[in-house]
């Protein structure tokens, strides 16, 4: 536990896949008046440093924000992907791609005075990170951060006040018992605030629990009537050669009815621009 710090794996594909879809759902969510509450139940450190020795060490931005990143402005077809691209300029306003927004980060940019975010964070270096990082923003009271485990957190969260709400579940998984909780706490969720939308996020590796995560997610929205929707990436054939992963996805209950056909337009020409090889491609189901 606590080996995992995002720090490595920021601006990867998986967070271009993850970070693009979750700008398209504040978009959407902020339209209407009424305050939205997002819940980060693995909020990480808020933002990162592309430049620093954690970053560097894996280079994984290299093969996921820097492509998009250097492609002339204008060029991005799709808007799922350029307002994603456009808000990540608005981080590094001197056209140099040094700073890559976490989830935190995203979501404050996007809230309005109104909205609310309740974050979670139990590394404790992250923690401290993430508290110094939230400060800057000098989002008073709009913003809070616990350092408590983000399954546990999410609780007493739903139903938010005004029954409007975005949790992004988004753990590491250093452990195999994350499938199972997150399973759980998204059964727990539904029963508490069946009308909510949920984001979460999950690897594609050769483990049986991360196999099933995604036919679990499924039930347990259907129980419910609950539409949902499961998009993945992968970046290029999974080799022993080449370690690192090479697929990710991301399953939403209670999506925005613009997001299927937002990432219709949009997965075709992220698997071009991030694809390796002749294994990269996507898949995208919904129900
Ligand atoms: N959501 C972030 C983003 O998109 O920028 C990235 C989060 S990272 C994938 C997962 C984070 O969850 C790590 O920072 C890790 O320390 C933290 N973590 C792991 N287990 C946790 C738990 N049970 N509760 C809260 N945070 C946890």
């Amino acid at each position: 536990m606590f080996s995992y710090r995002h720090a490595f794996h920021a601006g990867n594909h998986a967070d271009v896949l993850k970070h693009a879809v979750l700008v398209h759902l504040l978009q959407y969510m902020s339209r209407k008046e009424a305050a939205l509450y997002v819940v980060d139940t693995h909020a990480g450190s808020g933002w990162y440093r592309l430049d620093s020795d954690y970053a560097q060490k894996s280079a994984e931005s290299k093969d996921g924000i820097a492509r998009l990143w250097k492609l002339p402005e204008g060029q991005i077809k799709s808007s799922l992907l350029s307002d994603y691209v456009s808000l990540i300029r608005i981080l590094n306003p001197d056209g140099k791609l040094i700073f890559y927004p976490g989830s935190p980060w995203i979501s404050h940019r996007l809230l309005r005075k109104q909205d609310r975010l309740r974050l979670f964070e139990l590394h404790p270096t992250d923690q401290k990170i993430l508290t110094e990082n939230v400060a800057e923003l000098r989002a008073g009271r709009q913003i809070t951060v616990q350092a408590i485990d983000g399954f546990d957190g999410l609780k007493a969260q739903l139903p938010p006040p005004s029954r409007r709400g975005l949790v992004l579940i988004d753990p590491s998984y250093e452990i195999k018992t994350d499938y199972a909780r997150v399973a759980q706490a998204i059964a727990d969720s539904l029963k508490r605030f069946a009308t909510g939308t949920y984001a979460v996020w999950y690897p594609i590796i050769a483990l049986r629990e991360s196999q099933q995560l995604p036919e679990q997610l499924s039930k347990l929205a259907g129980a419910q009537n609950k539409s949902w929707l499961n998009v993945s990436l992968t970046v290029r054939t999974a080799s022993i050669e080449q370690r690192g992963l090479v697929s990710s996805g991301l399953f939403l209950i209670n999506p925005p009815y613009t997001l299927k056909a937002a990432l219709q337009e949009a997965m075709p020409e992220l698997v071009e621009i991030l694809g390796q090889d002749r294994g990269a491609g996507f898949e995208l189901t919904s129900a």
